[in-house]
């Protein structure tokens, strides 16, 4: 994929970042039903004397799944073991990691839909009852080994619910649902890293940055960073308002947080295949990105802004959607719309 400037996913010096990160569940902005959930979930366990549930979080990358796993592991006074599903090749790989847990550990998996079947069900009863049983070794030499592990909490996070398999997702005692942060919330966000990073910035320039942050931390952060260079090399080093949008224009981000990708897929649908419907591999192919990149990472914020639909038969973009490109609502699909109704479920 490429390096985009409003990505949800980690880039380049994304990790210059870690000094941002909420450590405890107070100073994690917003997701407040997530939160007041998970802060009742986690004082039962406490009282009760006995690890959390297995916990699935999931949402766009960028909004803070990890961040919430970590804070976990602190307010729970636990350890974290940190892996992802790919990284968990063989049901060996399964037993090491687990065997190496200390009683109430944190295991978290990002991308757990990608956990290849074999682990996933030496996994299963693992996650029912903390024992391992698997087969090592081939023929006449091979062994079954059962092994009991020490009682321990899966955290897994995804952005793809949909791809998790039945058994597995039965396994999470909760489930929680991270959404994009509102207006509000992004402007505390951005507020909240300009101290950390002691940068002088007003509520114009909060408010800016916000609002081109498509309602993702990650991305609100990394825009940051980005006018707090402008502002030190152009201006008197603090961010107001208009240093903030001068920086950003440069950037060639927009007043809602399009990047020219994001442009790109819109217009594609627009302009070459007059509004849709569309499949998402003819999309894919006409942008030259991948269609589960476009998928996960392109198609959501378009819809959240409601500049783009799913329909049974394609991709449409909406009147909303041209009237951001500048471009004229054919007549076609303003009387096509009823026919598109209803929307496919995302
Ligand atoms: P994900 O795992 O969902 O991709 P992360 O947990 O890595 O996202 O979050 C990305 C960055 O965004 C973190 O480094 C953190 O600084 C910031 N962040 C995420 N959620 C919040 C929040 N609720 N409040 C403040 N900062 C946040």
């Amino acid at each position: 994929m490429t390096e985009r400037l409003v990505a949800g996913s980690p880039q380049g010096d994304d990790a210059a970042e870690s000094g941002l990160r909420p450590h405890r569940l107070q100073e994690y902005v917003g997701q407040e039903k997530v939160k007041e959930n998970l802060g009742i979930a986690m004082d039962a366990a406490k009282r009760r004397g006995e690890p959390l549930d297995h916990l699935l979080l999931y949402g766009p990358p960028g909004l803070g799944k990890t961040t919430l796993a970590h804070i976990v592991a602190a307010e729970m006074g636990a350890s974290i073991r940190v892996t992802t599903g790919p990284a968990i090749e063989r049901a060996g790989d399964v037993a090491s990691l687990l065997t190496q847990l200390q009683a109430s550990d944190i295991l978290f998996v990002d991308e757990v839909h990608r956990l290849p079947r074999a682990a996933e069900e030496i996994l299963y009863p693992a996650l029912e009852d903390f024992s391992l049983s698997w087969v090592m070794g081939r023929g006449l030499s091979a062994q079954n080994i059962n092994l009991r592990v020490e009682p321990f909490t899966l955290i897994g996070a995804t952005t793809r619910y949909a791809m998790l398999s039945a058994p597995l997702r039965d396994r999470f005692g909760s489930v929680y649902r991270l959404d994009y942060y509102d207006a509000d919330d992004m402007e505390r966000i951005v507020r909240r890293s300009a101290r950390i990073l002691k940068v002088a910035i007003d509520d114009d320039g909060a408010s800016a940055i916000a609002s081109r942050s498509r309602g993702t931390p990650r991305v609100a952060n990394r825009l940051l960073r980005r006018v707090r260079d402008y502002a030190q090399v152009r201006a008197d080093g603090s961010i107001d308002g208009a240093t903030a949008e001068h920086a950003l224009d440069l950037l060639e981000v927009d007043v809602l947080g399009l990047d020219e990708i994001d442009r790109r897929v819109l217009g594609a649908i627009a302009e070459k295949f007059d509004g849709g419907p569309v499949g998402l591999e003819t999309i894919a192919a006409s942008v030259g990105e991948e269609s589960d990149t476009i998928m996960d990472v392109y198609e959501p914020f378009l819809m959240q802004l409601g500049f783009l639909s799913r329909t049974p038969r394609g991709r449409v973009v909406t009147r909303r959607g041209y009237e951001h490109l500048g471009l004229a609502y054919p007549d076609r699909l303003a009387s096509n719309q009823a026919a598109l109704w209803p929307p496919e479920p995302s």
